[in-house]
């Protein structure tokens, strides 16, 4: 056959970056690069799995209702505005091709979550990345100015993977007196758990209607494996996304796992405690070696490192740690394994010892 002849995906998907997955996979003993929850589902998250997969089956509800009643009488939300999906990143494609498509703009901070702009682009509208500012947290200032007629959502990463930083809420309040109430504003608050000072955009709802709020139980729940996160909005805004949405979009199996997670406050509490001791402790293992970090308001450090990225990630690499590189910019490390921390930290010495300029930040 004529290599001309085949079908042609959009233009827009065939100049698509592709997602990159966690490098090196065979020789890594911690893998510290995709910001998994460092401890395994509880027994009765396992019980909740094993009793699911009995009657696998059957179709699930249409729309994970269960999981969506739990959600809404937990956050005080009515179900209607609760939408439950195969991972927020499904519900942020859901969202966006419901609001967005060809001819519009959907503004984020940047750098921030690598979906960003291939959701946009899926969706058919043009990516507008607008600079984090030299703190690494998002330039609302900046966000705003870069929001124009074409702008149909804007998305708000806090905190924000991979620098960890945080959007204030006073800012956030601020931002959003001034964003067009026609403009869809996406909060992605996958690491909201781990933050000491969360900000709670489900508490936001009331007084802007036009704000959806992404969580997920792959990250502090530690079911990043069955793929399941929710979304709360206004009703109307739900009800336009779940039409647009394929239906029986979570699993039984995923669905009775994170109602098993979602009732089980001792599994996050641990996690969140490993990871708040791992942050620290990084962070200031770094600092004694002169490489200062952000505060991080996830469960993982960013250390910026324009010159010595790849560097260290290999020397991670070698130390049996696998860990995110972002060439040119600097390295994101999971944290809340110990001796994972200590890798790392060896690494950083080792690179020290070896090419002390890459260290310069
Ligand atoms: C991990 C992550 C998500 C969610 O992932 P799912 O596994 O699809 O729920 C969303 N946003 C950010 C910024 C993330 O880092």
């Amino acid at each position: 056959m004529n290599a001309g002849n085949r079908p042609k995906p959009r233009q827009a998907i065939a100049a698509m970056p592709q997602y990159s997955s966690a490098a090196g996979a065979s020789q890594v003993t911690w893998r510290a690069s995709s910001n998994e929850s460092v401890v395994a589902p509880s027994p009765g998250v396992l019980d909740a799995i094993a009793r699911a997969g009995a009657t696998a089956h059957l179709y699930p509800s249409l729309l994970g209702d269960g999981l969506v009643a739990d959600i809404a009488a937990r956050l005080h939300v009515t179900r209607r505005q609760v939408v439950v999906g195969a991972g927020s990143l499904a519900l942020l494609q859901q969202a966006l091709s419901t609001y967005t498509g060809h001819g519009t703009e959907v503004v984020f901070g940047w750098r921030s979550y690598e979906a960003y702009p291939i959701l946009a682009g899926v969706a058919g509208a043009i990516a507008v990345p607008v600079p984090l500012d030299t703190d690494g947290a998002h330039d609302l200032d900046a966000m705003l100015a870069a929001v124009t007629p074409s702008t149909r959502a804007v998305i708000v990463c806090s905190p924000n993977n991979p620098t960890g930083t945080e959007v204030g809420r006073d800012s956030l309040e601020a931002f959003l007196d001034l964003v067009p109430s026609t403009v869809l504003v996406l909060m992605d608050e996958a690491y909201q758990e781990f933050s000491a000072r969360p900000l709670d955009g489900v508490a936001l709802l009331d007084a802007y209607p036009n704000l959806a709020v992404f969580r997920t139980f792959s990250k502090a729940y530690g079911l990043a494996g069955l793929r399941a996160g929710y979304m709360v909005t206004s009703e109307q805004i739900a009800d336009s996304v779940r039409a647009a949405s394929p239906p029986f979009g979570l699993n039984a199996v995923a669905e009775a796992a994170a109602r098993a997670a979602w009732m089980d406050p001792s599994y996050i509490a641990r996690v969140v405690q490993l990871v708040a001791e791992g942050r620290d402790r990084l962070r200031a293992g770094l600092a004694e070696r002169g490489v200062h970090t952000p505060a991080s308001g996830g469960n993982f450090v960013w250390i910026p490192l324009p010159d010595g990225a790849r560097e260290l990630g290999t020397g991670c690499l070698a130390r049996g740690v696998s860990v995110r590189v972002f060439d040119g910019e600097g390295v994101r490390v999971t944290v809340g394994e110990r001796a994972a921390e200590d890798a790392v930290l060896a690494a950083v010495d080792d690179l020290a010892a070896t090419a002390p300029a890459r260290l310069r930040m």
